[in-house]
């Protein structure tokens, strides 16, 4: 037991959980962190914070925690502790040997948004200078890169274009598919003082698309002016309706529409979701809600002010993902809403430095920035910073690498700080595709389930252990600052920041890096990446943070994007036609699983569980409506199986009317559900995010696990 006094020192630095990036001082004494205090001056916080930020970091010095590099030939062997420089070097010897043999492309890596700007940019530089492919992706591939497609081509970038305080100038706010009350705690309680009002000023109104009640449908002195129960997987037809009522009713901002956007794209689209078929009235059928409901959110969030759209996986994690946040763009075109304070399209990004994993090039087919691989300028400038030849053409995602491996073309991956095993659609699949390969390098914390299947394992550092940057939901970029030493210390007593490992491996296999300190590695991404362009240690240390873009258009940065014309030029209106998914209900599976986060817990787990915050959801429950229970003879609180076509499980059940009859919801956080044995292989058809939130399941009695 501890005794929190005046504390010797603190430090200042930023959550490693969700995309609020909230501050803390880390209250020291001696070596030993004692508190984390939110920190007033916080931009992105104000001094608040949730259960995770505040309590949950005593993963850091858990029992399972492994601090040493371990090696193994096969998989099947035991592990072998080794120091850093024998694993690093058995791990360069065997990406070599793979290189030569099967060629560049069979080697790959994922970069992580659990690790900072600086880390996830090494990991993409090390697979594309080093192993010589761009086969390199990271988590967003299945949480958000179809905001990165759907953002990207209509506006011209891809990130939210609002900072989280303009949410207190919204008059109408839309949450689709978000439930900020468990998953981005701090910004919901901002959302809420908005929707109570304040001062005389009268609360927002408030839109909740959400197959679920969330909490913010009906919490205190909140009552959501429309919920839309829609039926899991229709999004697009819900959009598409509401377009059809702000268009046939002659809701467009035409102005706005004539000045910032392209007007033949906006023609297409007006005549597409005028055609009577995408009325709310046909569209009832589909999407399960009200036409009148439809109607009555349509008109209000297109003449109720300043309209703001809060968005997160319930959008994304869909086979038409990318065409929900492109439909999503086009309303707020339509109606005027972007480029001001209190309107706007914001993703609700999951992961503590997801936006800046994407930011810093992790994806096959970008470099920093955003920039096209095939793009030769842009890939000359980054050939003579980094003195070798960048393959021309996108490399392979996520699940593209997982199925090269089980064809035998893909032999090796890099994973730093992500559990693909436990966090990716199809488990069997997954766990088919990394037993297939000659080298699994997973870069953890902790043994996870990933490493069942790994040859090497390289002991990662904490968010304490380092310095670094985040880059939050609002395109916040903030100082992570070392708290403490690195606790992955091999027999000599050697302890590297996941930079270091990163570099080290890289060295091994011969590339000569000599950065010292992760400011270096943020002056070269500022060289290299335009929107970054302003960005440096010393001015994030005298102003708390700074807002990308940040160059000689926006020296100061950009709390709110798009204000004097889309980063594109034109806003464009992109036509999205409803398709159902291919993953059907019926007589076997005749119910719709979907799933999300609980407050406590942090997606797999892996830190959270390993925190006092494990007592208060210790395990993963099913909900059910009331009638679907009555009519299985299924009891609250009795133990069910969950099957899919994919896959079964076991959990216990909880009733409730918070979802519809039709509908069952589960969270992800416990390895014994392992909920990803029952999702499917549908994916978005633009960027291959998996279909999380549609799975058709049967529900029966079980006798426990
Ligand atoms: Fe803030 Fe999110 Fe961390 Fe909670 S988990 S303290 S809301 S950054």
């Amino acid at each position: 037991v501890i005794e929190i006094g005046k504390p010797e020192r603190t430090v200042v630095t930023t959550c490693a959980y969700c995309g609020v990036g909230c501050t803390f001082r880390a209250e020291m004494r001696g070596e030993q962190l004692v508190r984390m205090v939110p920190w007033k001056d916080g931009k992105a916080n104000h001094g608040h914070s949730c259960v995770k930020g505040r309590f949950a970091w005593g993963y850091a010095n858990h029992a399972d925690r492994i601090t040493n590099p371990m090696i193994r030939e096969r998989i099947d062997e035991p592990w072998r502790a080794v120091s850093w420089d024998e694993a690093l070097a058995f791990t360069a010897a065997r990406l070599s040997a793979i290189k030569a043999q099967y060629g560049a492309r069979a080697l790959g890596g994922i970069t992580s948004s659990r690790c900072t700007n600086e880390e996830a940019y090494l990991v993409q530089k090390l697979v594309r200078a080093g192993f010589g492919s761009n086969n390199v992706d990271t988590c967003a591939r299945v949480c958000h890169s179809p905001t990165g497609y759907g953002l990207r081509t209509t506006f011209g970038t891809s990130a939210g274009t609002q900072d989280f305080d303009s949410v207190m100038d919204a008059d109408v706010v839309l949450v689709i598919g978000a439930n900020p009350t468990d998953a981005h705690p701090v910004f919901a309680s901002r959302l809420k003082q908005r929707l109570r009002g304040k001062n005389g000023k009268a609360g927002a109104k408030l839109i909740v698309i959400d197959p679920r009640r969330i909490d913010l449908v009906r919490s205190p002195h909140i009552a959501a002016a429309h919920h839309l129960a829609l039926q899991p997987g229709t999004n697009v037809a819900v959009l598409t309706a509401m377009a059809h009522v702000i268009v046939t009713e002659g809701l467009v901002d035409d102005a706005f529409v004539r000045e910032r956007c392209d007007v033949d794209a906006f023609e297409d689209w007006a005549r597409f979701v005028a055609d009577p078929r995408h009325s709310p009235e046909v569209l009832e059928a589909v999407t399960r809600v009200p036409a009148a409901d439809l109607r009555a959110a349509a008109r209000l969030y297109a003449t109720g002010g300043n309209g703001a759209i809060y968005y997160g996986l319930g959008v994304t994690e869909h086979s038409q993902g990318s065409s929900t946040v492109m439909a999503i763009a086009n309303l707020a075109m339509a109606t005027g809403n972007v480029g001001r304070r209190g309107v706007g399209v914001n993703p609700l990004r999951g992961q503590n430095n997801v936006q800046g994993s994407c930011d810093m090039g992790s994806f096959p087919h970008e470099l920093s920035g955003y920039r096209h691989i095939s793009d030769g300028n842009t890939r000359a400038l980054f050939e003579r910073e980094w003195g070798v030849s960048l393959d021309p053409d996108p490399g392979l995602r996520i699940p593209n690498m997982l199925d090269a491996a089980v064809d035998g073309s893909f032999r090796a991956i890099y994973i730093q700080g992500e559990d693909i095993l436990q966090s990716d659609p199809d488990t069997r699949h997954v766990a088919a595709g990394l037993a297939a390969m000659d080298c699994v390098i997973v870069h953890d914390l902790f043994l996870n389930e990933t490493a069942n299947y790994a040859h090497v394992f390289l002991p990662g550092s904490t968010f304490l252990e380092k310095d670094g940057t985040f880059t939050n939901a609002e395109r916040r970029i903030q100082p992570v600052r070392k708290v403490m030493d690195p606790a992955n210390r091999d027999g000599e007593g050697r302890g590297m920041a996941d930079w270091e490992v990163t570099q080290a491996l890289a060295n091994a296999m011969g590339l000569g890096w000599s950065y010292t300190h992760p400011r270096e590695i943020m002056d070269e991404i500022a060289r290299l990446t335009p929107s970054f362009a302003g960005v440096n240690y010393a001015r994030l240390d005298a102003e708390g943070s700074l807002q990308w873009p940040v160059n000689a258009e926006h020296p100061d940065g950009s709390p709110i994007m798009h204000e004097a014309g889309f980063v594109r030029g034109k806003g464009l209106f992109v036509v999205t036609d409803y398709v159902p998914t291919d993953e059907k209900t019926g007589p076997r599976f005749p119910l719709l699983l979907t799933t999300g986060r609980i407050l406590s817990q942090y997606n797999v787990g892996a830190q959270t569980r390993r925190t006092a915050n494990g007592v208060w959801h210790k395990e993963d429950v099913l909900e059910m409506h009331p009638t679907d229970a009555e009519n299985r003879g299924l009891a609250d609180g009795g133990w069910v199986r969950l099957a899919s076509r994919k896959g079964e499980t076991t959990l216990r059940l909880k009733v409730t009317d918070r979802v519809a009859p039709g509908v069952v919801y589960t969270t992800f956080h416990h390895p014994e559900t392992q909920a990803n044995v029952v999702t499917t292989e549908f994916s978005d058809w633009a960027t291959n995010c998996p279909e999380y939130k549609v799975t058709a399941v049967q529900v029966g009695a079980s006798n426990g696990p």
